[in-house]
């Protein structure tokens, strides 16, 4: 990761992001003018801009070289036509941790002062670019998969204090973010190893419907939720 070719400019950004809580994809367009470095590895480049002079030199190299880790291998595995370029804007206004829309990631630095080992949101929110899903819903989906591949896509996950939550008594799948990547994990362990592939697609073809667990599974997402509340091992046991 150490031979980037970089370059530095001032440009105008037009931010577009739409937040990543489900069922509030709010998107809003405002005019920065930003100085910034454009990265580039391989067909890859990554625009890294910042409003906050403070800003942490170590984490921003942290959060360029996860990018560039994951970024093509989730590209690889889920979508071959996602974007080869891609703004990362630090952004003192973003008052979230961080949001993703139109190629454009905004992360806040407030978060990642205090979080500066959490540098796998990166490996989060360009899944969301890869995703670049017709519907973002369901948002509980949409971001289950996108934590689901921070699980086996992180690789800082342990130091960042991030980990999928045991099963508890009370949750649902549509709870969305974690507790959906384990529910996801789950099935694919036991149920149909290509689950988080299938649905992906469908979602970016905008061919989801709730009927499409039953038919990649034989059974409901209901039904699966309840089997693995009864047994939410990831272990795979042989009878
Ligand atoms: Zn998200």
């Amino acid at each position: 990761m150490s031979n980037f070719s970089i370059r530095t400019f001032a440009f105008i950004l037009l931010v577009c992001t739409a937040t990543g809580a489900s069922a509030q994809h709010r998107r809003h367009h405002q005019p920065h003018v930003l100085t910034g470095d454009s990265l580039t590895s391989g067909k890859y480049t990554l625009i890294f801009t910042s409003n906050d002079p403070g800003f942490d030199s170590l984490t921003r190299r942290n959060m360029i070289n996860v990018f560039f880790t994951v970024y093509p291998q989730e590209v690889e595995r889920f979508n071959k036509n996602s974007l080869t370029r891609i703004v990362f804007f630090i952004d003192t206004a973003y008052e979230g941790v961080a949001a993703t829309g139109g190629g454009v990631a905004r992360y806040s630095p407030a978060y990642l002062k205090a979080h500066a080992q959490d540098v796998d949101v990166v490996t989060h929110e360009v899944m969301h670019v890869v995703q670049a899903y017709r519907s973002y819903e369901p948002g509980w989906l949409t971001e289950g998969i996108a934590d689901y591949v921070r699980y086996v896509y992180g690789v800082n996950n342990k130091n960042g204090g991030w980990k999928l939550p045991d099963y508890k008594a009370g949750q649902s799948y549509q709870n969305a973010y974690r507790v959906t990547a384990r529910f996801l994990l789950w099935v694919e362990k036991h149920k149909y190893n290509k689950i988080v592939d299938d649905m992906d697609k469908a979602m970016r073809e905008g061919t989801y419907t709730p009927e499409l667990w039953a038919k990649l599974t034989g059974k409901t997402v209901d039904e699966l939720w309840n089997e693995y509340a009864q047994n939410p091992s990831l272990e795979l046991s042989y009878k």
